[in-house]
């Protein structure tokens, strides 16, 4: 055999070989392939899935050691678990079209059998992959940065969210449809500077309020006072409202933190005038608990409004009370 055969020869046999290594490298992938479609039935855009499962094993392996990884990582996955319809957090039963675009089965009914994303016929198909993704989901707390730090099972999440210690209070004034939402102490500056509310320290305190026409009871007539005192701050609401035909008078104390705090504290009023009082003790409200919802229990001290205009000084003329209280911490 001369040089030139060998070679020819060698070059035949690396080509026979290679082409039986791409032969077997292709049926193993179309292999590998259908195993997966077997294993996931009802999920037809597999790629997707390899990537959810792919950050899932990132979550669970970086928690400890790369919260910001985390965080990106677990909000890619929420986009996944966000209904595209009312974009709410997607819960069992999560339902899927036959070109598995996922909704949520609050919006399924609303959506008329056909897919908001493809417009295919929806049918009844459960998208069972992403309802286990969900399950083995853990995710931080949505008030992290209002320093929660509790990481939650996907399932839990939304329950403990709802009665979060660090969820964000509303705030307290009562006058307006204010949507302002942050900690205490960013309210009691809200309250300050944009409802140029009065702000006083200490624990005992003497209001006065006047009204030129008592006759006209509208629900607007209100006023809010906030108290600092032992650390902590305290709203006075005072407020005039119809209680069925009779106008009536109500102050009440709110305490801004949790009801539990709250339960800590007790409080007194005393209004009168003219030879008649009235006193009051209660505990105040949580600032969780709306204004009106306060109003509404009728916890607080009711006034009716004759016996204010008794208070007043009796010419009916004028609403002239004085209202002193007290705030002391229980043992
Ligand atoms: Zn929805
Ligand atoms: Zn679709
Ligand atoms: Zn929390
Ligand atoms: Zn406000």
């Amino acid at each position: 055999m001369c040089a030139a055969m060998y070679l020819n020869f060698c070059y035949e046999v690396f080509c026979f070989i290679s082409c039986i290594l791409d032969l077997y490298a292709t049926i193993m992938s179309t292999a590998t392939f259908l195993d997966e479609m077997r294993c996931s039935p009802e999920i037809i855009d597999q790629p997707k899935v390899e990537e959810i499962i792919d950050v899932i094993e990132h979550v669970s392996e970086h928690i400890p050691h790369s919260p910001k990884r985390n965080l990106a990582v677990s909000s890619s996955v929420r986009d996944l678990l966000e209904c595209p319809v009312c974009l709410n957090a997607m819960y069992p039963p999560i339902h899927q079209c036959s070109n598995g675009h996922t909704l949520c089965s609050g919006c399924k009914p609303r959506v008329h059998n056909r897919c908001p994303t493809c417009r295919h016929e929806l049918g009844n198909i459960r998208c069972l992959a992403l309802e286990k993704i969900a399950a083995s989901l853990e995710l931080p707390c949505k008030y992290q940065s209002f320093g929660c730090v509790g990481i939650y099972p996907y399932f839990c999440k939304l329950k403990h969210e709802s009665q979060c210690q660090y969820r964000p209070y509303s705030c307290p004034y009562a006058g307006s449809e204010c949507t302002v939402m942050g900690d205490i102490p960013y309210l009691v500056t809200h309250l300050k500077d944009d409802h140029k509310v009065d702000m006083h320290s200490g624990s005992t305190f003497n209001h006065r309020y006047v009204k030129s026409n008592p006759h006209e009871v509208e629900n607007a007539t209100w006023m809010l006072t906030v108290f600092s005192c032992f650390g902590e701050y305290f709203c006075l609401h005072f407020e005039a409202f119809q209680l069925g035909n009779a106008p009536v008078y109500i102050a009440f104390l709110r305490f801004m933190g949790d009801d539990v705090e709250a339960k800590n504290y007790s409080y007194s009023l005393e209004v009168g005038g003219n030879g008649r009082k009235m006193i009051w003790q209660g505990v105040p409200r949580s600032i969780r608990d709306s204004h009106r919802k306060v109003r509404d229990s009728f916890d607080g001290l009711i006034i009716q409004r004759s016996m204010a205009l008794f208070f007043s000084g009796g010419d009916r003329k004028e609403l002239k009370l004085r209202v002193t209280g007290r705030i002391w911490k229980e043992q």
